[in-house]
């Protein structure tokens, strides 16, 4: 039996290209292997958002040195955003890989792969799994002057609303339970598709498949997030009260120099809008620190902006320039690394505290649970919100919603009793 394994790291959308890339295989007769030593075929999914997650991929192609010396006859890919247009280079640098697939491009190991292979009936990427990632839209538009996935990923180019729609029903029947629909600008989706539709539309459509519980979706724009589409994610029952909506930056000056394309006024207004339609919704919030020029009091307007407005979840990266993208190439990169990781700490404090405050107002409250699994003895899932729930059960509760009762919050996870009714 041959065999594969993937190593992912980076966004949602590795995430959702690993997933059709493992389907794929197991769909030509592979089977997962969950250690890449037992592996014939070995995919590396990378990410250069950041010089540490690019650190990350490097020391992983290190590491497989070895075992490529050893067992010469294993295939080793690298894919994701790691592989750009000079793929000579790439091949000079790294002679013990044998496939440099831009992301999405996996033809030429299919192609390999089908070597021997025998064809089977298309399975789910991730067997006995009640979640799934569903791609609507690929790369981007934006170029942010920060980022490099433009450069990487290519144009914004949307799925057929019939294509997504028929995937979805084919999760529902083999079994998923939740989807979430994913691109780097979700909110843009439809755009470049005859009759325009967009994703207020998707999700309305997506909200009458059988068998789907719960859809979410990420990752929104502020630039770009309508009020059609706050209005639907309020009456649309599947649609969990979960966006993601990353401000990057406090500060006017700083937002502008990002070319992100709005106001942090507009941002604030934004997210008032979505508090009195959805009273319930979480939302979480991207934020980088020590971006080309920012003072400290540019970086207090970032402070506040999250000590105000409470987010359920915050992710924040210190500014780590990117080749080739608009900012590494016309500004300085001024702050210190030090005052960087001094601004990541501070941001970090102040929203572990921020969770745990919100998460403590949930203990005593009853909150359904999607189980994706088992962890250290006990069963594992997520709030509509997306909150991680942990509780014991001797039964079998995988795949199945189960309203908790909460008896303990941290700032990362819930902890609760089953009720049973
Ligand atoms: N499409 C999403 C996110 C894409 S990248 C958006 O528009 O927000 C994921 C996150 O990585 C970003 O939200 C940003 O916070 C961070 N990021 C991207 N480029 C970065 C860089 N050069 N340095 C530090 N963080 C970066
Ligand atoms: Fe990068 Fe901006 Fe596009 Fe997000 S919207 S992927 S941050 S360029």
């Amino acid at each position: 039996m041959n065999r594969f394994h993937i190593w992912t790291i980076g966004c949602q959308m590795n995430k959702a290209d690993s997933e059709t890339l493992a389907a794929e295989l197991q769909r030509l007769g592979y089977e997962l292997a969950q250690r890449a030593e037992d592996a014939d075929i070995i995919v590396l999914n990378s990410c250069a958002v950041r010089q540490s997650a690019e650190d990350k991929v490097l020391n992983k192609l290190a590491n497989l040195k070895a075992l490529k010396r050893k067992r010469p006859g294993v295939a080793l890919a690298l894919t994701g955003c790691l592989v750009n247009s000079n793929t000579d280079a790439l091949r000079e640098r790294f002679a013990h890989v044998d496939f440099f697939l831009k992301p999405q491009r996996f033809d030429d190991l299919l192609a390999y792969a089908k070597g021997g292979a025998v064809e089977r009936e298309p399975i789910p990427a991730r067997p006995g799994s009640p979640t799934a990632f569903v791609p609507i839209i690929q790369g981007c538009n934006n170029f942010c002057s920060y980022c490099i996935v433009p450069y990487r990923r290519g144009r914004e180019k949307s799925r057929p609303m019939d294509e997504i729609l028929c995937g979805i029903e084919k999760l529902a029947a083999s079994g998923v339970k939740e989807v979430t629909l994913v691109g780097q600008n979700v909110d843009s989706y439809g755009h470049d598709l005859p009759g325009k539709p967009d994703l207020a539309g998707l999700l309305r459509a997506a909200n009458g498949i059988e068998g789907v519980l719960r859809i979410r979706f990420l990752t929104s724009h502020p630039k770009d997030m309508s009020q059609k589409l706050i209005e639907a994610i309020a009456s649309l029952d599947k649609v969990c009260e979960h966006i993601s909506l990353p401000a990057q930056s406090g500060d006017n000056e700083i937002l502008r120099s990002m070319r992100r394309g709005y106001t942090i006024e507009q941002y604030r207004d934004l997210i008032h809008r979505i508090r009195r339609a959805i009273p319930d919704a979480a939302l979480s919030n991207d934020i980088i620190v020590g971006f080309p020029g920012e003072s400290r009091d540019q970086f207090q307007k970032t402070f506040s902006l999250l000590e105000e407005e409470r987010f359920d979840t915050v992710h924040v990266a210190a500014y780590s320039p990117r080749p080739g993208t608009i900012a590494a190439r016309k500004l300085e990169d001024s702050v210190p690394a030090e005052e960087k990781q001094d601004r990541l700490w501070q941001v970090e404090a102040l929203q572990e505290r921020i969770s745990s405050e919100r998460n403590a107002a949930l203990v005593g409250r009853t909150v359904e649970v999607l189980v994706e699994g088992r962890k250290s003895g006990k069963w594992q899932g997520r709030t509509r919100t997306d909150k991680l729930v942990f509780f014991a059960s001797k039964a079998d509760c995988l795949g199945q919603l189960v309203n908790v009762k909460i008896d303990h919050a941290g700032a990362w996870s819930l902890q609760g009793m089953p009720i049973v009714e």
